[in-house]
Parts: C-alpha cells; structure tokens; sequence
C-alpha cells in the first residue's frame, strides 16, 4: 500500500498543470493565427481567455510554415481566430489537422468586411501565378491587410467579441477597445492633415498599406506585392527608383519582418535615405516598438509623418 502511493505520487504530479503554461485550469483556451490578432484578442478579452499565437512577433504570417508542434498547440482551443482573405490558409489547414475531434468557433476577423482588390504582381505567390501571369496579364486579389485601415480595425474587434461569446468567453474590454481604435483613427487623421497632399507618398517593402492608404490618403509604392513570398523584378525596381527621383519622395521604409536587402538598395541607387522600419503585418515583441495594434500604428503613423513631410 505503502509503495503503491509513492508510485502513484509522482504520476499525479506530473499530470497537474504546471505553473507558467499559457493555459491556466478553467479559462478556455483562444488561439490567433498571428500576432495583430493575438494582440486584439487580448485587448478584448481581457484575462477571460489564456491566449496563444501561432505566427509570433517579428514573423512574416505571408511565409508561414507551421511545425508540428503549431498543431499541438491549437488541441483544446475553445475559439480560433484567423484573417481570412486568403492571408493566412495555413491556420486553415493547422486547424483541420488538430481539431478534428471537438470543432471550436472559427472566427474569421475580415468577415462581412468588403475587400479591397489589388493587382497580384507576377511574383505574388510563387511560381504557378508567374506562369499565369505571363498569359493572361495582371489578376486581380483580395488584398488581406484590412486591419491597417483603423475603422476596419474596429469591425475586426467587433466580430472577435462576438466569436469570443459564441465560444462562452466573455469580451468585458471589447466597447472600451473599439473606442481606442475610433480614437487613434481620427488621430492618424490629423497627424496625416499636417503633410502636404503632393507629399503623401510611401514607398515600403511590400503591398501591405492599401487599405492604410486608401483610409488615410496616402499612395504607397512597393516593389513587392501583397505577398513577402518572393523577390521583385529588376523592372519594378528601376520604374520606383525613377519615381522616387522625379517626384523627389523622401518616405522610404525597410518592414520588420521582412529582408531589408531590396528596400535598401532601391534607396542607394536612389540617393535617399532609409526612414526606419514600419511594422506591417507583425508586431515588435515584448518592449520593443510596436508591441500592440495601437503601439504599431502610433510607430508607423511617427516614422511616416515627418518622411512624408522631408524633415530631416
Ligand atoms: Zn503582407
């Protein structure tokens, strides 16, 4: 008898949770496929969900190739909450493979959101479009980005606290969240009103400030398009270097997350000078500049302002 307990002591105390696992004993479990998302579950759930994220801080979710261990991760969740548009397939397929046996709520944060379309470059995902593109000419895409236009922010916020509540997680920070969000949006408004109009010009890595530009008036170039999968062409390259020079744009940004290595040889070749890197489609980890949504879009908003406007 004596024996049997000793025996048995260590078995039970390997199957208790064990401290610092992101899934505390009783609050469900919300897995987002990447760090923008992460970050608004967050927001709106408060501490009413243990939250893990697939494609982490400083990752490109466009390149994305989930490990097994991903999977393992999704096992449980009560609430899955992913892009859609096309951005992120791959949770898709994660959450097929893990989750077979209990299917949780499927949030797909661009629902009912009507997409922008834009043009998908001969290189957007590799080769099977390259091929494509040669004989039928520029497609047209569902452009992914949507979360960078802030109203569209606040739709994604609302239709997380809805899936949470479907899924029984309560979303007690949603309002308070969204009405941060309708701030920032009018103060990106007025940080942009101080640029002149002929002024308003980015050129960035890839096509991830559509939406941005299209919300704020702003015309981004890229030389990449919506998707980081591949390397612009030398034609794309020398169009913006020519454009860049005769229209004398001085806002150009490397993206964290992505290789700088295209960005920062456009602007040599260009004589401009490399403003800082602009967080598009991940966040900064912990303690570094843009380790929230908001902390993102006040980052990008500071570096683009005074570029935009030439200051030194
Ligand atoms: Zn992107």
């Amino acid at each position: 008898m004596r024996r049997r307990s000793l025996l048995a002591l260590p078995l039970l105390a390997a199957a208790l949770p064990r401290p610092g696992l992101a899934q505390a004993p009783g609050r469900p479990l919300a897995v987002a496929s990447f760090s923008i998302l992460g970050d608004m579950v967050r927001q709106v759930a408060g501490d009413q969900a243990a939250l893990r994220v697939i494609a982490g801080p400083d990752t490109d979710p466009h390149a994305f190739q989930p490990r097994p261990s991903d999977a393992e991760a999704l096992r449980g969740a009560a609430v899955l909450v992913r892009n859609g548009l096309g951005f992120d397939a791959w949770f898709d397929r994660l959450a097929r493979a893990a989750t077979a046996a209990r299917p949780p709520v499927m949030v797909t944060a661009t629902e009912g959101i009507t997409p922008r379309s834009m043009e998908a470059h001969a290189h957007s995902h590799g080769g099977m479009e390259r091929r494509q593109q040669h004989s039928v000419g520029p497609r047209r895409i569902p452009d992914p980005h949507a979360w960078q236009d802030l109203r569209l922010a606040q739709d994604y916020a609302r239709t997380i606290a809805r899936g949470l509540a479907a899924a029984g997680i309560a979303a007690p920070e949603g309002e308070a969240f969204v009405q941060r969000l309708a701030a920032l949006d009018a103060w990106v408004r007025q940080q942009v009103a101080t640029v002149p109009e002929a002024r308003r010009r980015v050129i960035t890595a890839h096509d991830a400030f559509g939406y941005f530009g299209a919300a704020y008036g702003i015309q981004f170039l890229a030389p990449q398009g919506v998707s980081t999968a591949a390397e612009p062409s030398a034609a794309e390259v020398a169009r913006l270097i020519r454009q860049i020079r005769a229209e004398g744009i001085t806002a150009v940004f490397v993206e964290a997350a992505t290789s700088p290595a295209t960005l920062e040889r456009l602007a040599q070749e260009a004589g401009v000078r490399v403003r800082g890197r602009l967080y598009a489609d991940a966040l900064s980890p912990p303690g570094g500049p843009a380790a929230t949504f908001e902390a993102m879009v006040r980052h990008n908003v500071g570096l683009m302002v005074p570029a935009m406007r030439g200051e030194a």
